[in-house]
């Protein structure tokens, strides 16, 4: 047995992972005078949110009519009936609240001319349910509004007496023998010691796993790694097949042009000049959601009409704003155009493509943050001391597609929720709960066993093997052969895990340990999600099924639940809460209104 000696540091709640998510649930905790603790592997301004350009979504009707009832029917439908439906009006009902309270922290959002927020359209973000033109719900600090939430929420958890540990990469859940988390153990990278946190709540907010992918818009630690420390707990990974690729990455970086380009008025066009979005979506063209444009694009590169030598890009025109609108709305895009495709936005287009993007995926949560772990008995039952926010969970509002800007809002409405939760659960008074040492061991254990991998295949290789099958075989395109070839793939590649080789063993700013250890964090998301791709025969959101190209509501509008172990991946289904949590006489929505039918654009 491995032995380490570590620090025990006591709190009422630890958030691991400083990004929106984990800031908003932090600041939220701190602020009710829980003693709160914020884990992060990267400075908290660093977490992925810092990229999120175009903007958060609130019905605020700042630029026209809008109400949260549009907004809750336009995300129901852009999960394509997949999301859960009380979660569903929580995020669209709070939303204008959360946006607000931002605006009183002080995230310095752009102006109406009146002073209001500013709001710009976003794709699949409509009027009247869906029977009226785009509304403008994207609440936006130029394109840099992901930084300016940050930067405000990481100030204010300061403020509010949050402590944080900075470069500490948490390695396990520690969980007590009737399945309670209790806390988590973690690594500081820059010294080498090891740490024990113990808490009577535990918040993954760890982010997606965007790197589990070839080419992905996130940033390299988007890494999964609260999917991996709840699989190896033995804990549920929820809808895991689907991954929303943007439509619009540069080519060959996969750096993101945010869909406020589009939404400022940017439009796609193939080999032939022609603005195809009109063709497939009528009526919302360039703003159809995210699966539907990636879609759109993938069928006219394979139909041969795509840009450049190969034939295998699109174009995405901005040349004819005006170029004080491009510096004022879109300053940061216009940057990223010129640095990595060398484009001058106001004279020519920009070489774009499908790019992995986001997880709808992630732990399963209620729409308090609450993580659940399904059982035969009870489709809901929760996991005593643990929470997920952000994209690391599932609560499920996204369903099978997210509609853009519906991430943020996502982050700090359940990242809220669940300090709102905690303050009515977490009884500051009481002790903290005992720690269970064969969990701790275990961890130390694992820990120790890949500081000193001796095997054949280096992290970085195993790694790229596993990018690359996911790119070409759990892409916007599926069909039965490329995803059972995928699995097979996929299982060998697992199934390697035991044959890495770490050639650093120190403890001190070991990238090498780090990225084995986000590795095996990485390993059970993208096993979970080539399964649960390869058992979902129909087409929903994100997952297009070229040999079941249509929504199967009787058989599968159901949540995948997937317990990864190793190479072994077990599927079971959870149903789809289709009740809203208010209903019309109480200002809540007609059922009937947000009642599956087809989705066109
Ligand atoms: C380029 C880009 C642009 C986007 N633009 C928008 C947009 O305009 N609007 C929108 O709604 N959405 C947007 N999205 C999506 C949205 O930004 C993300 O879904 C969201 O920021 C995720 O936030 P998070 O708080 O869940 O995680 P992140 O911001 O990814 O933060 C994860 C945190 O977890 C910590 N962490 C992870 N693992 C560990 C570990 N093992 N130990 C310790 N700490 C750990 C990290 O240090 C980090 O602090 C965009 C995404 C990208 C990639």
């Amino acid at each position: 047995m491995a032995s380490y000696e570590y620090e025990t540091h006591e709190y009422d709640v630890v958030v691991v992972g400083a990004g929106g998510a984990g800031l908003r649930a932090t600041l939220g905790m701190a602020e009710q005078g829980l003693r709160t603790a914020c884990v992060t592997k990267v400075f908290p301004t660093r977490s992925h949110t810092v990229a999120a350009q175009g903007g958060i979504a609130a019905s605020l009707s700042n630029m026209g009519p809008d109400h949260w009832q549009w907004h809750m029917y336009d995300t129901v439908k852009g999960s394509d009936w997949l999301g859960d439906t009380d979660a569903m009006e929580y995020l669209a009902r709070e939303a204008p609240k959360a946006v607000y309270e931002l605006e009183h922290y002080g995230v310095p959002f752009s102006r109406t001319e009146e002073g209001k927020i500013y709001q710009r359209p976003f794709g699949g973000h409509t009027t009247e349910f869906g029977e009226g033109p785009a509304v403008q719900r994207t609440c936006a600090a130029a394109d840099r509004t992901g930084h300016a939430i940050l930067h405000t929420l990481y100030g204010q958890s300061l403020k509010n007496n949050a402590e944080f540990y900075i470069e500490y990469f948490a390695i396990d859940l520690i969980m007590s023998e009737d399945g309670a988390c209790t806390g988590v153990v973690c690594w500081k990278l820059d010294d080498g010691t090891m740490y024990v946190f113990n808490a009577k709540m535990v918040v993954l907010a760890t982010g997606g796993y965007g790197r589990a992918y070839f080419s992905a818009t996130s940033a390299h630690t988007c890494t999964g790694d609260g999917g991996g420390m709840v699989a190896r707990a033995g804990l549920a990974l929820q809808d895991m097949e689907f991954v929303q690729f943007h439509p619009t990455g540069i080519y060959g970086s996969g750096c993101l042009i945010t869909e406020g380009a589009r939404g400022e008025g940017g439009y796609l066009t193939n080999s032939e000049g022609e603005r195809f979005m009109e063709r497939y979506a009528p009526q919302y063209k360039d703003l159809a959601p995210r699966d539907y444009v990636s879609r759109s694009m993938t069928m006219e590169i394979r139909e041969g009409r795509g840009v450049g030598a190969e034939g295998d890009h699109i174009h995405l025109n901005l040349s004819h704003l005006p170029a004080e609108a491009l510096a004022e709305r879109l300053p940061g895009i216009s940057e990223s155009a010129k640095i990595f495709a060398g484009v001058d936005v106001t004279k020519e287009p920009i070489p774009v493509l499908p790019t992995v993007h986001y997880n709808m995926g992630g732990i399963p949560t209620n729409y308090w943050g609450e993580v659940i772990n399904p059982t035969d008995s009870d489709p809901h039952a929760i996991v005593p001391g643990l929470m997920a926010v952000g994209e690391a969970g599932c609560a499920s509002v996204h369903g099978a597609n997210r509609l853009g800007s519906n991430s943020l809002i996502d982050l700090v409405v359940f990242g809220r929720a669940a300090a709102i939760r905690a303050g009515k659960v977490v009884d500051a008074e009481a002790p903290n709960p005992s720690l269970n040492k064969a969990s701790i061991d275990a961890a130390f254990d694992r820990f120790d066993a890949l500081r000193h991998a001796d095997g054949t295949i280096p992290t970085a290789e195993l790694r790229l093997e596993m990018q690359k099958t996911m790119q070409s075989d759990a892409a916007v395109f599926r069909t039965s052969k490329t995803l059972a070839e995928g699995v097979e793939k996929m299982t060998a590649i697992a199934g390697k895990m035991d044959d890495l080789k770490v050639t650093d063993r120190s403890l001190v700013w070991n990238s090498d340990l780090m990225e084995t250890l986000e590795l095996t964090n990485l390993m059970p998301n993208a096993m979970a999600t080539i399964l649960g791709a390869e058992a979902r025969k129909e087409s929903r959101g994100a997952h297009a099924h070229e040999d079941f190209t249509e929504r199967d509501d009787e058989k599968w509008r159901v949540h995948t639940v997937a317990h990864v172990d190793g190479a072994g991946v077990k599927l079971s289904y959870r149903p789809v809460i289709t009740d809203p949590l208010t209903t019309e006489q109480e200002g809540g929505i007609e059922l009937k209104r947000i009642a599956p039918k087809a989705r066109t654009f």
